[in-house]
């Protein structure tokens, strides 16, 4: 059966003071996840090695939010996959709905990005999902299927490859999909990933995302094609965060 993984987004917030404090509260309440789960943090770019020194030695590994597909030069503000491997990091998220929004990043640079990750020894975790104006318009999996195919264009093992589905009208709002509504469109990104690499789809982590609580994350992670949760606001604070991990770990029982 494939792990779970339980992954915290910060976005921009925390300074390294305040990330470290938090990551120790996680590792102090942190129940034994050997061989059950993953539990990954994603600090600001500032605040990732300060966070690694807390948590190096402990099951939890450490996350960029983004990551630039180029290798070094002329790119201001830009950040490079041998630095971000250099401050600790295990995985990059790759194409958040902020990203693309704020950003404007393409599945094309997701692509891009994908395959930089890949080829640098980190870990993908790559976000899709529908906005409010698609899912009414009833073009979800048209719109999700593109995002999943043209991010892992030319990738030709899924082994290190985590997907996150994140409807953007779910996020930060409030308003989660139902584990009915999620195990549709999981069930559906990972046909996709079955007709194209067969077999090993079968362990791709595909995680939901979207306003995602200790309250409601039993349910979610009870359905058959989903394998954990990106969290933004509730990896803030440690006891919200934990309380995740916690449904999580009843998954195994
Ligand atoms: C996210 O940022 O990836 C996210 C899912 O945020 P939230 O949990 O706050 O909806």
């Amino acid at each position: 059966m494939t792990t779970w993984m339980v992954a915290g987004n910060w976005k921009m917030n925390n300074t390294a003071a305040e990330g470290v404090a938090l990551a120790q509260e996680i590792i102090a309440g942190l129940p034994d996840i050997a061989g059950r789960g993953e539990v990954v943090l994603a600090p600001s770019f500032t605040v990732l090695r300060s966070v690694y020194d807390v948590i190096k030695g402990s099951p939890v590994t450490l996350a960029s939010q983004n990551i630039f597909f180029e290798d070094k030069g002329a790119y201001t503000g830009e950040i490079s996959a041998a630095m971000l491997r250099d401050a600790g990091c295990t995985y990059a998220i790759i194409g958040h709905s902020e990203r693309r929004k704020y950003f404007h990043e393409t599945d094309g640079n997701v692509n891009l990005k994908v395959k930089k990750c890949l080829a640098a020894g980190l870990k993908p975790i790559i976000c899709v999902g529908e906005t409010d104006e698609e899912r009414e318009a009833g073009i979800t999996e048209f719109v999700v299927g593109i995002q999943v195919k043209k991010a892992l264009a030319g990738i030709n093992d899924l082994a290190h490859v985590t997907i996150a589905y994140e409807p953007v009208w779910a996020i930060g709002t409030g308003k989660n999909a139902t584990p009915v509504e999620a195990e549709e469109v999981h069930e559906f990104i990972r046909n996709i990933l079955s007709d194209v690499y067969g077999s090993p789809a079968v362990e791709t982590r595909i995680l939901y995302g979207g306003s995602v609580t200790a309250d409601n994350f039993g349910e979610l992670i009870a359905m058959k094609d989903i394998n954990g949760a990106l969290v933004g606001g509730a990896s803030l604070k440690s006891g919200n965060f934990l309380g995740i991990i916690s449904r999580a770990l009843e998954r195994n029982t």
